[in-house]
């Protein structure tokens, strides 16, 4: 059953082809009211318009907070027209029913990503009236069309031409894209506020005498605020489905926060290639979290999630060629992120290997047109890749259920580190141990690095005990391995991976410590001359 159109009530902030809308309406017969900035903007163009305060008997109030919310617009959208008491009701109070709305909501994502924004330009940007029609609509869309979304008014208006109604199917199609909407709305605004709150404790608990009061607050309400809640709600926005998933018999898609997080795979822009799988996906923002640890020139190679090759160096040629140089085999196949422009000389040598993907804050017009020569190659312009200065969420799903944390994203200085053997380590390898550790925090668990002039030489992931993933990283290096330095996820349980460390002549190691045989450990260190910093954090990834 189709609805015939002959009131529509128009509120929108982004008035982006609205006029062109209401003048077809217009020309349907369809009555206009409006409220203030919108009737404004018809008016002025020549379209007859019959202003909210007409409609509701009340002015809008209180700088717009009150506008629509009246009886007699939700009652226009809400009354069930085939139910006898709704229509007696209506009459009785002179409410008249209203068959369209179009409505867009006022722009908080802007406001919000405005560097100069205060608190207060963010409350007034929360729209109320707004979301309460489009809901009222959407609710009664068995007799209410409810568009906002400027991609949707052409097929409602084709509809209404050719039929003079609109179908039920697209009534619903629009009333289910509106529930999304809203709920994305304010879930923004909800972490908005929540973010405001966390900043707050933030500066009350600098303020505070001892770090361990702060450090009480940090664990009991922080942490509360964020996660604590009763009941989750996250709304993510479709970017594209996908092929398939990991492997070609699972269906997958690709959901992103409704506000942008710059320099994420969700926010890339695709210059050249195939479209992005599932994997590449997964990949690509693996790469992402490991280039964006450095400042300096860097290079990364992924694959299956795991550097297989780092490198940084003066330029991001010489970054390239660590990276490369780091594992020439399996880097076949892989990922590569870079942190600066790639150009012309560094182009040339990625496209003598075979690579799904190339991410970078921009390619030069000459790297650029070499690299698009490769037919299978993707090219990722990501703008500026920096560390993430906040913490936000990371969400895993477990089968029924959902497991949410904060991105790892704790860096750790010089002078945070406990020597913990007869010999400190010197500058260099102080250097060494540092890379190493950024590195390890993204190789997953037990996870052993190995490094030596700013180049990963042997990379262990993901074994079941830690002297294993340390005995993969030092085969890997062969004759580099001496000299080099070692970084471990997580403490030693015993001493055997310092043993198998020491006899392929690695100098240098940094880990968490807290081991109960830490004492093992060191000792092995001291009979070996190597020296060892405790980092007192560890980063798991699993
Ligand atoms: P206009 O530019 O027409 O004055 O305002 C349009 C905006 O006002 C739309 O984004 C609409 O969602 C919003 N709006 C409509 N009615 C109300 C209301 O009663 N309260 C608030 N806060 N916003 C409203």
């Amino acid at each position: 059953m189709g609805n015939s159109v002959k009131r529509a009530l128009i509120s929108v902030s982004d008035k982006t082809g609205v006029l062109e809308l209401a003048r077809e309406l217009e020309q349907l017969g369809v009555e206009i009211i409006s409220t203030g900035g919108t009737a404004k903007l018809l008016e002025e163009s020549g379209v007859k318009v019959t202003g909210i305060s007409e409609v509701t008997g009340f002015p809008e109030i209180m700088d717009g907070r009150v506008k629509t919310l009246h009886p007699n617009i939700h009652g226009g959208l809400l009354g069930v027209r085939d139910l006898s008491e709704h229509q007696q009701q209506m009459e009785e109070n002179g409410i008249k029913p209203i068959d369209l709305v179009i409505v867009n909501l006022y722009p908080f994502a802007e406001t919000i990503a405005k560097p100069d924004v205060t608190f207060k330009d963010a409350i007034e940007n929360i729209d109320i009236g707004g979301p309460s029609m489009l809901r009222s609509a959407a609710k009664n869309h068995a007799y209410v069309t409810v568009l906002v979304d400027q991609q949707d008014y052409a097929q409602v208006l084709s509809q209404l031409k050719h039929t003079g109604e609109v179908e039920a199917s697209t009534r619903q199609r629009l009333a289910a894209k509106v529930f999304r909407h809203t709920a994305a709305y304010d879930s923004m605004i909800g972490e908005y506020l929540t973010q405001q709150v966390l900043e707050q404790q933030d500066v009350t608990s600098q303020g505070m005498e001892s770090s361990s009061e702060a450090q009480n607050l940090a664990d009991s309400e922080l942490v509360k605020e964020q996660y604590h809640t009763e009941k989750l709600t996250v709304t993510f926005e479709k970017v594209q489905d996908l092929r398939y998933g990991e492997n070609p018999h699972q269906k997958a898609a690709f959901y992103r926060l409704p506000q942008a997080v710059p320099s994420t795979i969700s926010q890339a822009e695709q210059l050249h290639g195939k479209e992005l799988s599932y994997n590449n996906i997964n990949d690509a923002d693996a790469a992402l979290s490991i280039v964006r640890e450095f400042k300096q020139p860097a290079v990364v190679a992924v694959k299956h999630m795991n550097p297989c090759g780092v490198g940084i160096g003066a330029t991001i040629e010489e970054a390239f060629d660590k990276a490369y140089e780091a594992d020439p085999v399996s880097i076949f196949g892989g990922i590569v992120a870079a942190n600066r422009v790639i150009d012309e000389q560094t182009a040339l040598k990625l496209s003598d290997i075979f690579l799904e993907i190339v991410m970078a804050p921009d390619f030069t017009p000459e790297a650029l047109s070499l690299l698009q020569k490769k037919k299978n190659i993707r090219l990722l312009k990501m703008g500026e890749i920096s560390a993430f200065t906040e913490p936000f969420s990371r969400y895993q799903t477990v089968a029924g259920g959902l497991l949410v944390q904060d991105q790892d994203i704790l860096e750790i200085e010089a002078d945070q580190l406990q020597v913990v053997t007869e010999r400190a380590p010197s500058n260099e390898e102080l250097e060494q141990l540092l890379f190493a550790w950024k590195v390890v925090k993204h190789v997953k668990s037990n996870a052993i690095v190995l490094a030596k002039d700013g180049q990963t030489i042997g990379v262990g992931a993901g074994q079941m005990n830690r002297v294993g993933s340390a005995k993969i990283a030092i085969e890997q290096a062969g004759e580099k391995s001496k000299g080099s330095v070692l970084s471990s996820d997580a403490f030693f349980p015993m001493g055997d991976t310092v043993q198998t460390a020491a006899a392929a002549g690695v100098t240098a190691i940094i880990q968490p410590g807290g081991s109960i045989k830490d004492e093992e450990s060191i000792q092995e260190a001291n009979k070996h001359g190597i020296a060892m910093v405790f980092t007192g954090v560890r980063h798991f990834k699993h």
